[in-house]
């Protein structure tokens, strides 16, 4: 008998996953944990029945969310993620040379000892000894912090559950205030091509742009996700992230990736016309 795991993104469409069995499950205090074990993904992280990430390919969302913002700061020092249980988006924040500090801030530790468990080489950036990991709510952390940062990184779960305020423009503003003279922020933003995520998306950017002088959007494909056209929001105090794009750092560094590279960086925020019109007036 053939096992498949489907995700429905709306009434009319999803997608379905061969699986070979479910190697974990637990309820947490915020959410229903999945991992299963899958024919063409390897490990998939569900969290309340939908797909956070997979073992085949988890790089390009961790890539992307990551290096572009960092290579469009000219010293990014100190980063806060927030959400980004898995691990992942701090395994690559942590690879800068220019990085010394990076906070990560999730609500649920269930997804930290899961990545562990099932996701090890994403979770290896719980190892760095430039890691300090709270398992809190980040926009409670973010009210009580008075901490400053280079760069924030919203990994967080779809506008659902704990995850609703950190859309808000009132967290933005927190976030804002949080940032050095320079600071940048990057949200992951949904997918332009799902109808009622372009509403999110509308909403998501008003309200960065009331906080941000400069909102830019970059586009990645991520097979497993909805529609596989994936959205960042990248909102900036100054620096432009393709004009301000830090070629002396990212030759320096020299690190090796299977999504990323500079002509990446800068084609990513080349938006096709039907996204455009998302912010148009
Ligand atoms: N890459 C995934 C995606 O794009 O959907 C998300 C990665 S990560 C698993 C998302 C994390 O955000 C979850 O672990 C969830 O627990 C966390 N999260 C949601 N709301 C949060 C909050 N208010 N504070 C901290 N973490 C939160």
């Amino acid at each position: 008998m053939e096992l498949w795991y489907t995700e429905k993104h709306t009434e009319g469409r999803g997608i379905t996953i061969k699986a070979k069995g479910t190697l974990y499950q637990e309820k947490s205090e915020y959410q229903e944990m999945t991992v299963l074990d899958t024919e063409d993904f390897g490990n998939v992280m569900l969290l309340d029945g939908l797909v956070m990430l997979t073992q085949k390919d988890e790089f390009v969302y961790h890539e992307m969310i990551t290096h572009i913002p960092l290579y469009s700061h000219p010293n990014p020092k100190k980063v806060l993620i927030i959400g980004g249980g898995d691990g992942g988006t701090l395994r690559e924040v942590v690879r800068h040379q220019s990085v010394e500090k990076a906070v990560l801030v999730e609500i649920d530790d269930v997804v930290i000892e899961t990545a562990k468990k099932y996701f090890p080489e994403v979770a290896e950036g719980f190892i760095s000894p430039k890691g300090e990991v709270r398992v809190e709510d980040g926009i409670k952390y973010i009210k009580e912090s008075n901490e400053k940062f280079d760069l924030i990184i919203i990994d967080s779960t779809d506008p659902i559950g704990p995850a609703v305020g950190l859309f808000h423009q009132e967290f933005y503003q927190l976030c804002y205030d949080r940032l050095n003279d320079g600071g940048m922020l990057v949200a992951q933003s949904e997918s332009p091509f799902i109808p009622h995520m372009q509403q999110v998306i509308k909403d998501m950017y008003g309200n960065l742009g009331n906080v941000f002088p400069s909102v830019n959007m970059y586009l990645a494909f991520i097979p497993t996700y909805p529609s596989g056209l994936w959205s960042f929001a990248c909102a900036s105090k100054k620096y432009h992230p393709v004009n301000d794009f830090q070629e002396s750092a990212y030759n320096s560094d020299n690190l090796s990736f299977k999504y990323y590279n500079k002509d990446v960086h800068k084609a990513a925020f080349v938006l096709p016309n039907f996204v455009r019109e998302l912010f148009e007036k």
